[in-house]
């Protein structure tokens, strides 16, 4: 180890010890800068692991990702749910797994599901596992909601206290809630680009739905500044937002670090309460685990 003072001042070093005793401190100052500046925890409240056959990444690699960028939970789906399945048998340090069903098989579910009683067979099966928590990631346009099936998907989730993950038009949330008002529902992309005023009005009318913001438009400009708008979401609603990677494609595995900085990056705009609420906090709390 070669030590390098860079204040130019005349040290000799007359003794080994002097050196170990200035090498010590030197390695005691990075490591107070390093824990300074370590960056958020993050719970990513969108990761789907799909596995058909092969996952992108095999999961040492993703476990190694996450450690990479903070995230220390993940709301885990998966097509078909082997990937979440390997990700709980992982067990992995300092990671908190929280297993949704998928009802698809194959992506070609995802514009039928909602009509398909074998889904609602799978549903009723995966949760015989034991460990779910929610329901979903299904996609959701309008009076597609309205099918039977989709009932009895919400009312299931409510018999078992699971959360519905849905991605979701303004109309189809409506939807769920209608078919049972005692629905927990986090809501994928949050309208996408639906205007603030309108996901201000239903996270007023819905006390149990919350708002996760992978693909969200709106919430920072060109220049990277949190819009007015955003901000005062965030600050109205501080314990309703939740942040996602939506890992649906090879593409996003590939970004994750982009996504996670990007987040970070409009987070440190916040106080530090509310950011650390929205970083990681709401979704502690969602899914504290169950008495
Ligand atoms: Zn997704």
């Amino acid at each position: 180890m070669s030590l390098r003072l860079s204040n130019g001042a005349e040290l000799k070093m007359k003794s080994g010890r002097i050196a170990i005793l200035i090498a010590a401190c030197l390695f005691a100052g990075t490591d107070n800068r390093a824990h300074a500046d370590e960056p958020i925890e993050i719970f990513d409240a969108h990761l789907h692991y799909n596995w058909e056959p092969k996952p992108f990444y095999q999961l040492d690699e993703v476990l190694a990702l996450l450690r990479k960028h903070r995230v220390t939970g993940i709301l885990a789906t998966s097509r078909p749910n082997t990937g979440t399945h390997a990700l709980m048998d992982a067990k992995a340090d300092g990671l908190q797994v929280v297993p949704f069903i998928r009802p698809y098989r194959v992506r070609a579910d995802i514009g039928s599901w909602f009509s398909d009683p074998v889904i609602f067979d799978l549903v009723q099966d995966e949760f015989k596992r034991g460990y779910y928590r929610g329901i979903g990631e299904f996609h959701l346009s309008g009076k597609s909601a309205e099918n039977e099936w989709v009932k009895k998907t919400v009312d299931f989730a409510v018999a078992n206290n699971l959360y519905l993950h849905a991605h979701a038009d303004e109309e189809a949330v409506e939807i769920l809630m209608r078919h049972n008002p005692r629905a927990q529902i986090i809501w994928a992309h949050t309208g996408f680009g639906l205007p603030g005023e309108r996901v201000s009005a239903l996270l007023a009318k819905y006390p149990k739905l919350w708002g996760e913001l992978s693909y969200r438009s709106g919430i920072t400009d060109g220049a990277g500044k949190l819009t007015p708008e955003w901000r005062g979401l965030f600050e109205r609603y501080p314990d309703r937002f939740l942040l996602g990677s939506d890992t649906w494609v090879s593409e996003r595995w590939a970004s994750y670090g982009d996504i996670m900085a990007g987040y970070r990056a409009w987070l440190a705009q916040l106080s530090p309460k509310v950011a650390a609420q929205i970083a990681h906090g709401n979704a502690r709390s969602l899914f504290a685990d169950r008495r």
